[in-house]
């Protein structure tokens, strides 16, 4: 384990590293400015120069100073101080948004846990070295300085990157007890990133994954949405059942990952899921989420390849099955709505050509349609439901 506070930063320099200025965030760049010129510290930190390194495209740049959030909201115009578990600033350009924070200390100090030891409040400011130490993972805890390009390293991270492995800053054990959470990042970073775990990370993940029960429902539907719609879907959700996390998170859904047709439908659909994530198109909550419920769904009301199923037996269903599932993950109203009507436009589609002009303009159309092809792929006998509705769309016959 590393001693904290005793090391001193390794430096990588350009030359090895080999992130270049000008693939720098044009937002960071500016704000960093601001904040030396107001006689600050400030570094790039976390995705941004992991993945750099990497030779990946970076999600989003974020920003660490020694400044407080008082202090950057001062320096720079146009910025909004948020959170409250984590006091941050966000830095708004267009439609980008740069997170930036202050430097962090995991000392006991200001942090309050709750009785399992997990961290309620933390804005425990502290120094460089502090804020290295109180990251999640080595690979995640590089500091580019962007007036010399260096990369400032305390923990270990570059090593770790080019060995690709991903190992919690000091003891896994200790570090998922302060934050659940940090278990499903680490399933997420090993997809995206193709690294294996470090042997005790490993066997901490299947010791403690139990105490995501602890986290709140709305966070773990936040994760889960970062999970599966950032591109690895499929290897994600392998290593879900690998490690035993489904049962935390999609506990609905869970009984069904074995049965085979219900396996495949759900498969099919994170590789579309990846695909279009790889193709930059647009992925919502909604649709994942009505198909990991689908299975609970026909459980409960029996197969719908008949349009003689009424809608109001589904809508039932469907709030039962709502209901369990937000007990763990809590999928926010506008979206639920959005499932259950793709779920009861299953019934309307097949009632062809009844009221097709009408079901064509529903916005929840595109989506159901979609629904309706990935479940004829997947092995559903719905008569050429899918066919004819592609037919309709192709002639504009509407
Ligand atoms: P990406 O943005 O590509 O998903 P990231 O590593 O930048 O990955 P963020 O959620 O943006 O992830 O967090 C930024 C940084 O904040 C991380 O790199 C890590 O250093 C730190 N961090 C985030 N969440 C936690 C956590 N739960 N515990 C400790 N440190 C964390
Ligand atoms: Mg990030």
């Amino acid at each position: 384990m590393l001693n904290q506070n005793t090391n001193s930063p390794k430096v990588i320099k350009a030359s090895k590293h080999g992130i270049e200025n000008k693939h720098l965030d044009k937002d960071a760049k500016s704000i960093i400015a601001k904040l030396n010129n107001s006689g600050f510290d400030a570094f790039i930190v976390g995705g941004f120069v992991r993945d750099s390194i990497l030779g990946l495209k970076p999600k989003d740049c974020d920003v660490v100073t020694n400044a407080t959030p008082e202090e950057i909201k001062k320096a720079i115009p146009k910025t909004r101080i948020i959170g409250r578990r984590f006091k941050i600033v966000h830095a708004r350009s267009g439609r980008n948004i740069t997170e930036i924070s202050t430097f962090r200390s995991s000392s006991k100090r200001h942090t309050k846990k709750s009785q399992k030891g997990i961290i309620l409040r933390d804005n425990n400011y502290g120094s460089i070295e502090d804020d290295a130490y109180r990251r999640d993972f080595t690979i995640n805890s590089l500091y580019l300085d962007i007036r010399n390009m260096d990369v400032i390293d305390f923990v270990g991270g570059y090593e770790d990157i080019q060995n690709r492995v991903l190992r919690s800053i000091g003891d896994s054990s200790k570090r998922f007890r302060e934050d659940p959470v940090r278990i499903i990042r680490a399933l997420r970073f090993k997809s995206k990133l193709d690294l294996t775990f470090e042997p005790n990370l490993e066997k901490e993940i299947l010791k403690l994954s139990h105490l995501l029960n602890e986290i709140s429902s709305g966070r773990i539907y936040e994760e889960t949405l970062k999970l599966f719609l950032t591109g690895n879907a499929q290897s994600i959700m392998q290593d879900m059942q690998k490690y035993q996390i489904i049962k935390y998170i999609l506990p609905v859904t869970q009984g069904f990952l074995d049965a085979k047709k219900d396996r495949r439908f759900i498969f099919n659909a994170l590789r579309n899921t990846d695909k279009r994530f790889h193709e930059d198109k647009t992925l919502t909550p909604s649709f994942l989420f009505s198909v990991f419920l689908w299975p609970a769904l026909i459980n409960k009301v029996g197969e719908l390849n008949s349009k003689k199923i009424k809608v109001p037996k589904i809508t039932r269903a469907a709030n039962i099955i709502l209901k369990q599932h937000n007990e763990h993950c809590f999928i926010p109203s506008r979206i639920q709505k959005s499932i259950k009507e793709t779920w009861e436009m299953q019934v309307m589609l097949l009632r062809i050509p009844e009221k097709s002009k009408i079901l064509i303009k529903h916005p929840r159309f595109r989506a159901s349609y979609d629904f309706l092809l990935l479940r004829e792929k997947s092995g559903e006998d719905l008569s050429g439901a899918g066919e004819w509705w592609t037919k309709k769309i192709a002639t504009k016959a509407i």
